[in-house]
């Protein structure tokens, strides 16, 4: 119970109380003294004026302060007071953790204290010293978590514990998946508050004795001594369990998933700036390889994290030099009724400086991570366009498709981009179809389909790509407007030999056309399967390797142009 008479000092405090008098107004810090056997203490003034306390002599200083500490941090410093006050084990004590001020925020503090022994050995004197660490190079603003400076100075700690004991552990980078939309759908604010949501369920899955750090952006790191794989793994299983529940701020949820980066120490390396790139490695390859998973770090790995980022670099040096080592290809998209070209699918080609082809798949992700998609899909526009003028002399209805990412969708100059380069090469609005490639993540219909509004008022036409792979493929028929749906290769690969796919397919055709939009079925490779999806489908438009691979301009023009 608090104990709020006024409490008279012991004769031992009050022996001391004179130095203790001295040092309380020649610093800052704050300052306890304990007498053991009583358990009073008297504490310095500014405690009683920075947190919620009643006077400056107390006893049973615990029930004030135990309140105070942030409930993750508890366990730990109940477990070192106990050793002191208790066990008398530890005679000593240094602990970093969150105490809460009277304004109710946490602010992280450093405790230290001695006991003092008396001259038969028994405890008298417990005293010590308490000073806040200097919040912003301390601290994470938003989270109040340690942040990257405090993280660096705890893995040097656990390194050279390692280094004396012999026993490693786990560095875990843990980064959440689609942070950005919380903050792009919301606002700052929410996002922040999401933040401070995920870095408690982090804390109520670790276990207490363990530090949750904040680093840049949304990654949190845990320094995790003598974990293994199964120990990482469960935690990580535990992880996802938890945000598999939606986060709800003000009354809106929100889902978020998280990928992380782990590597052993001292197994992958034995210093701290190696060790920290190869958990940000990890994690990076963690969200390359699809994210919502757990990379653990090993050489192989890092090694094609390193050629990701030398992919980047090239990248960016062909970006400034005019997009050179780009190319278009062509791919002819055909009537499905009569099999008549009606135009063709532009797509992305890089050549690397030794002239070797690098696959969209591989570039289309960094493009986009790094936001080069922006300059290059203008410049791909532009191409495409230039194509489609010169086609459109040999058949004059040719229509180009070009794949746009939601980056894009989002750039407010794009829109500008288009109209202007309409105007320059004298294409009509007609002539062009935007395909957009990354409808599964779109996360707020009604912005996209604004912006595809103001395209389709132009007389651009509108594609959604790749339906059937994304997991809300349904709910983006229901509400994305547009005038064609790609139905993807991996619905119709298997329509010949399962009749449910077909059915499958039929009926996605039959909602499209419901809703006044056109069929375009993509990666037909058999004329079987053509003549099912001709025949019993009803599609509007095929495009598969049966009529036609992608082909640089001129192969294109020699095999679909004559
Ligand atoms: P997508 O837009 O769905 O393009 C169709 C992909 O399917 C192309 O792969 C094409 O070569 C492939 N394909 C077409 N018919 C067949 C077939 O019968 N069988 C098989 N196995 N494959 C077929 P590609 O060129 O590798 O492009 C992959 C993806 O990269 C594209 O999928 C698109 O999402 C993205 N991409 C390509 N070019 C661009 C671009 O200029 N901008 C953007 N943002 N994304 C692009
Ligand atoms: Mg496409
Ligand atoms: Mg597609």
């Amino acid at each position: 119970m608090r104990n709020t008479n006024k409490v008279p000092f012991t004769p031992l405090l009050k022996r001391h109380k004179f130095i203790f008098d001295l040092l309380k107004n020649s610093t800052d810090a704050y300052l306890y003294c304990t007498d053991v056997k009583t358990r009073t203490t008297m504490i310095s003034p500014n405690i009683v004026r920075d947190f919620d306390f009643p006077a400056e002599v107390v006893t049973n200083l615990n029930d004030y302060w135990l309140p105070l500490v942030h409930p993750h941090d508890r366990p730990a410093y109940s477990a070192m007071i106990n050793s002191i006050l208790e066990k008398h084990t530890v005679h000593e004590f240094a602990l970093e953790y969150r105490l809460k001020t009277k304004k109710g925020d946490y602010v992280w503090i450093r405790g230290r204290g001695r006991l003092g022994l008396s001259r038969d050995g028994e405890p008298e004197l417990f005293a010590g010293i308490i000073t806040r660490m200097a919040g912003r190079n301390q601290a994470d603003e938003v989270t109040g978590l340690l942040n990257k400076y405090r993280f660096e100075h705890g893995l040097r700690m656990a390194l050279r514990t390692s280094g004396i004991t012999g026993e490693g552990g786990a560095i875990i980078f843990v980064g959440l998946d689609n942070f950005k939309f919380v903050n792009e759908t919301a606002n700052r604010i929410v996002g922040d508050e999401f933040l401070r949501r995920v870095a408690a369920i982090i804390e109520n899955i670790l276990p207490p004795m363990l530090t949750l750090y904040k680093m840049d952006g949304d990654v949190f790191a845990v320094i995790y001594p003598e974990a293994n794989e199964t120990v990482v793994g469960e935690f990580f299983n535990d992880l996802q369990r938890s945000l598999a529940q939606p986060i709800e701020i003000s009354g809106r949820p929100y889902f978020c998933t998280a990928s992380a980066g782990t590597v052993f120490y001292p197994d992958s390396g034995k210093d701290y700036l190696i060790l920290q790139k190869y958990a940000e490695a990890a994690l990076d390859m963690a969200k390359k390889g699809g994210k919502n998973n757990n990379c653990l770090f090993n050489k192989e790995v890092y090694n094609r994290w390193l050629r990701s980022i030398a992919l980047r670099d090239s990248l960016f040096e062909s970006v400034e030099s005019n997009c050179a080592g780009f190319e278009l290809y062509f791919q002819p998209q055909v009537n499905a009724k009569n099999q008549e070209l009606v135009g063709a699918e532009a797509l992305l080609r890089w050549f690397n400086a030794k002239g070797k082809m690098v696959a969209p798949m591989e570039i289309i992700p960094t493009l986009e991570e790094t936001k080069l998609i922006l300059p290059v899909g203008k410049w791909i526009f532009e191409e495409a366009v230039k194509v489609c003028r010169k086609w459109r002399r040999i058949n004059e209805n040719f229509k180009v498709s070009v794949n746009m990412s939601y980056d894009q969708v989002k750039d407010s100059s794009f829109r500008e981009y288009v109209i202007n380069c309409l105007n320059r090469w004298q294409v009509p609005p007609e002539a062009v179809v935007l395909e957009l490639t990354e409808s599964r993540i779109v996360a707020d219909w009604h912005f996209v389909n604004r912006e595809f509004d103001e395209f389709r008022r132009l007389g651009i036409k509108i594609a959604m790509d790749d339906f059937g792979t994304g997991y809300s493929s349904l709910a983006m028929l229901k509400n994305l407007s547009c005038d064609i749906v790609k139905i993807d290769r991996a619905f119709v690969r298997e329509i010949e030999i399962s009749d449910f796919d077909l059915l499958l397919v039929k009926y996605a055709v039959d909602l499209c056309h419901r809703k006044g939009m056109r069929t375009c079925i993509e990666g037909v490779e058999e004329e079987s399967a053509y003549r099912l999806l001709a025949d019993k489908v009803g599609a509007d438009y095929i495009q598969g390797y049966l009529f036609g691979r992608p082909e640089a301009v001129g192969s294109f023009e020699e095999k679909f142009l004559r």
